[in-house]
């Protein structure tokens, strides 16, 4: 039988890393700078990060915080000040060391004026937003503090892709302080479930709340939680991180506050972040060989009409039509917004303009033509399934909201059950390696997915185990997530006594 022809090439089982670029590419989102490891967010990528940004913010003050925001830059001295994270972080700084360019003598500039301190271009803000925060807190009267900032930070990474892992990437960090340890851990849960609530109700991507293992944690965290959702290559993506930061922070930058009994403290922060990354999972979650597939409660457009103008005689009457389509689907709300609508109007080929609409994931494609003004009707095709039905234009209108649920719905319940196909539960290290190790040499990529299984090592044994299979222990599931079975078993790498078993996968 002759392959189907795809809109994007190659498709995901002939090369699933070219296809993610080929998707990107094709729906127009987003493309590499000229600068090495940073991208240039394209409009159609863009809106999609406004509209994660404007959900997240709502959820975000609904949870009682506001925004702020801090300098781009940091003091190396601030950066220093706490230990673990200018360890973990020093390898990725970008460093302005000079204040202005000079002529270099060879019609070129060369830096000049070396600054009396360096600056970090921030990777993260806890060092300079806990010396504002050491100001702003004197008595217990003056906790919590709960402010979040949009921003962008700089991570001098090594090997870079487009959302997924750049060099500057956008994205907000929550940066709280509480009078109590108990207050730190309560608001570090909660802003996890609002990840998780985000992932899983707009983004349509089932995602397992848990801990990191020790190896895993952020540089000066004493713990770290994360959300981790599958792809279609059954790697996992880390997709969101909340950090219980103890006292490390608030010792380092001197955030002390008088205690309802008189005592001078230390206070206790948390920090939470998620980031563009978010959109490569949205992709690697739900596009297919035709493109990008939006969930209708984050989509850019939710309904975009084709006007099929072939005769001059006609056209008029169809845009018109069409027009007045799009005011009374405009009329209608959907997951409190309008529904979003747009007309193309392009002088091209019908086939060509279609596809253009297919690769860019918009949940709902409708058909106009003279024909549909005589029945008043519409033809409309589902982007996610590639279902097409003919409508009564009213019947379209009055269902469109229900209709942009259902693709959500279903969104969701076909990336849960492709991750519960490919999750098994081990309990010997000779299945484990099978699960792990591709069955065709040629197609490496292709190898289990996520594994349930027994952990009692130490970091040592982590970093060992992800040299010899590349496998990494992804998080401990928190009760009742995915995963999470809460039986103490035997560790299926080193044989120690395990309290629980954890999620281990590949991952990007
Ligand atoms: P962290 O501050 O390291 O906990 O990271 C916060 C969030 O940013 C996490 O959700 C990561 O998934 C995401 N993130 C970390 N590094 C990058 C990067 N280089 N590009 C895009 N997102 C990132």
């Amino acid at each position: 039988m002759a392959k189907a022809k795809t809109a994007i090439s190659p498709t995901r089982a002939e090369d699933y890393p070219e296809w993610y670029q080929q998707v990107i590419k094709a729906a127009d989102m987003a493309e590499n700078s000229p600068v090495r490891g940073c991208m240039v967010i394209k409009p159609w990528g863009y809106t999609l990060w406004e509209n994660i940004q404007h959900v997240l913010d709502q959820m975000f003050k609904d949870t009682g915080h506001v925004n702020a925001y801090f300098p781009l830059f940091i003091p190396k001295s601030y950066l220093e000040k706490e230990a673990a994270h200018v360890e973990g972080f020093a390898k990725e700084c970008a460093v302005v060391t000079h204040s202005r360019l000079v002529d270099d003598g060879n019609g070129g500039l060369k830096p000049d004026s070396p600054l009396e301190e360096p600056l970090i271009v921030r990777p993260t803000s806890e060092t300079i937003i806990g010396e504002m925060y050491a100001k702003w807190v004197q008595s217990y009267r003056d906790l919590p503090i709960l402010i979040n900032q949009w921003a962008n930070v700089v991570r001098w990474e090594m090997r870079t892709r487009l959302f997924l892992r750049t060099a500057e990437f956008l994205w907000q960090e929550g940066h709280t302080v509480h009078a109590t340890a108990e207050e730190a851990m309560e608001e570090t849960r909660k802003m996890l479930a609002v990840y998780a609530d985000f992932a899983e109700n707009y983004m349509a991507m089932p995602v397992i709340c848990g801990e990191k293992t020790p190896g895993e944690r952020f540089p000066g965290a004493d713990h770290t939680f994360s959300i981790e959702a599958m792809m279609q290559d059954r790697k996992a993506l880390q997709a969101g991180t909340s950090h219980f930061l103890g006292q490390n922070f608030s010792k380092a930058s001197g955030i002390k506050f008088q205690s309802e009994a008189g005592n001078e403290e230390f206070a206790w922060t948390t920090s939470w972040g998620v980031s563009t990354r978010l959109i490569g999972g949205l992709i690697m979650t739900h596009a297919d060989d035709d493109g990008l597939v939006l969930p209708p409660r984050l989509a850019p457009s939710h309904v975009v009409i084709l006007p099929v103008m072939h005769k001059p005689e006609t056209a008029a009457a169809v845009l018109e039509y069409c027009e007045s389509l799009k005011k009374e689907l405009q009329a209608q709300c959907f997951a409190g917004r309008r529904v979003e609508v747009e007309i193309d109007k392009r002088d091209m080929r019908g086939g060509e303009k279609r596809w253009s609409w297919v690769k860019k994931g918009v949940p709902l494609i409708v058909e106009a033509g003279p024909r549909d003004i005589e029945n008043n009707a519409v033809f409309v095709a589902r982007r996610d399934t590639g279902e097409k039905v003919g409508l009564p234009r009213a019947e379209f209108v009055a269902t469109v909201a229900e209709r942009l649920q259902g693709i959500q719905d279903d969104m969701l319940a076909r990336a849960q059950a492709h991750r519960a196909e490919n999750t098994q539960t081990i309990d010997t290290l000779e299945d484990f390696k099978a699960y792990f190790t591709p069955q065709n040499a040629e197609r490496p990529e292709i190898h289990g997915g996520f594994a349930i299984a027994h952990w009692g090592g130490d970091a040592e044994d982590e970093d060992r185990l992800a040299k010899e299979m590349k496998v990494t222990i992804r998080n401990i599931p928190l009760e009742g997530q995915f995963g999470y079975d809460g039986e103490p078993g035997t560790c299926i790498y080193t044989g120690k006594p395990s309290t629980q078993r954890v999620i281990f996968a590949k991952s990007y």
